[in-house]
């Protein structure tokens, strides 16, 4: 990592999702310490054409090659590279002129380019939780391999990691993972049954995409972070709380052995811990809403109810199988969600198809990056399959 002498240059790999979008934004407001020298896209093309010209960045690539022609033509005028495809981002991001890639991508699809990022040495700021989830050992491995920081930018991994600041070398006792609980929190199990697209699409406290919007109302979101934060903090599952915070104003917290817990606060924007992740280890200005306690009042909490959201429960399962399993679990996850944003089938089936694809799966103990891959493509395609016949 380049320090502040000169300019942090950094990669947003994903950058016209949400927050890819709110990254720029902290980039904008501190331009004096940041330059971003590449930004990546699969279709948002008018978007990356305004975002590469507004930051004047070295260059772009395109995800979806037939758009290509369209990107090249706005952009060359302004001197600045467009490429196209996934071997690309892959090439790019191993550049000499990178300090910092931030993982910005939906899904798996994260997990390539990312595993070239660490092989190139760049520190990672990681906001594409599938890669950890579905490849966690070897990812982190390769990390510690090649010395390069994996700094977490979901809000809770970002608070874990910020509580672990003092922590002086003194192991984690407990983590509690807090969650808002999502929108239908408050909600019976047979009126989640009925839940439609837009009510799942309703989170009450956090603005997201909508593939972490829906994870997050069938809380397999949290399930996913339960994975995300025993590989990111070397943790067992039996170390890590889940908490329901409906206020979403602890981002998490740690205890330690004598019982004192550190909690990390603020309202929910994930420009914070975005910026934490860049900015990393300086604490940088921002605009956004400061905490007023007298105002707040009150912070609840209640246990999470895995009988409500089986999807928590799977996820504590794929962790106690090890392996692929939670590979599979999280391929079978974006087929279901996909399949739910498309209205092919209902929200409250996710669990279902993410379960059947567990219990089909070829089990892998010590599976290689090769694997994971093949795991995610048989396990995706058996999940086609299960959406095909629920559709029936
Ligand atoms: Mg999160």
């Amino acid at each position: 990592m380049q320090e502040t002498v000169n300019k942090r240059r950094i990669a947003i790999l994903g950058s016209t999702g949400s927050i890819g979008r709110q990254a720029l934004d902290v980039v904008r407001q501190h331009k004096d310490l940041f330059q971003v020298e590449l930004l990546t896209a699969n279709n948002s093309v008018d978007l990356l054409i305004s975002q590469a010209i507004e930051f004047d960045v070295n260059a772009v690539v395109i995800c979806n090659e037939s758009k290509y022609g369209q990107v090249k033509e706005a952009l060359d005028p302004h001197d600045i590279k467009v490429f196209a495809g996934m071997d690309s981002v892959c090439d790019l991001v191993g550049g000499d002129n990178i300090d910092m890639v931030l993982t910005a991508m939906v899904g798996f699809s994260g997990l390539r380019s990312t595993v070239a990022a660490i092989q190139a040495g760049k520190a990672i700021a990681l906001a594409n939780k599938e890669t950890l989830v579905a490849a966690g050992q070897i990812v982190m491995s390769m990390a510690k391999q090649y010395d390069v920081p994996i700094l977490p930018v979901d809000s809770e991994h970002s608070a874990i990691f910020q509580c672990l600041q003092g922590s002086a070398g003194n192991p984690i006792e407990k983590i509690h993972l807090t969650a808002s609980g999502g929108p239908f929190r408050t909600w019976t199990k047979q009126q989640i049954q009925d839940a439609t697209l837009a009510q799942a699409l309703n989170h009450p406290n956090w603005s997201m995409g909508s593939k972490i919007t829906i994870d997050s109302a069938s809380m397999m979101n949290k399930g996913l972070e339960v994975i995300e934060a025993k590989w990111l903090f070397d943790v067992g599952p039996e170390k890590i709380n889940v908490v329901v915070h409906p206020e979403s104003i602890i981002h998490s917290m740690v205890e330690f052995a004598d019982g004192a817990v550190i909690a990390q606060m603020g309202h929910p924007d994930m420009r914070e811990p975005i910026q934490y992740a860049l900015g990393y280890p300086a604490r940088l200005t921002l605009n956004n809403r400061k905490l007023d306690f007298a105002a707040l009042g009150s912070l609840t909490f209640q246990a999470p109810d895995t009988d409500k959201f089986p999807a928590l429960a799977l996820a504590f399962e794929s962790i106690r199988r090890g392996g692929n399993m939670a590979c599979a679990m999280n391929a079978a996850n974006e087929v279901a969600v996909a399949a739910v944003l498309k209205e092919q089938i209902r929200f409250c089936q996710i669990p279902q198809v993410v379960e059947k694809v567990m219990d089909g799966v070829d089990f892998v103990v010590n599976p290689s990056l090769d694997d994971i891959f093949q795991t995610n493509e048989s396990a995706m395609a058996r999940a086609v399959e299960i959406v095909r016949s629920m559709t029936k």
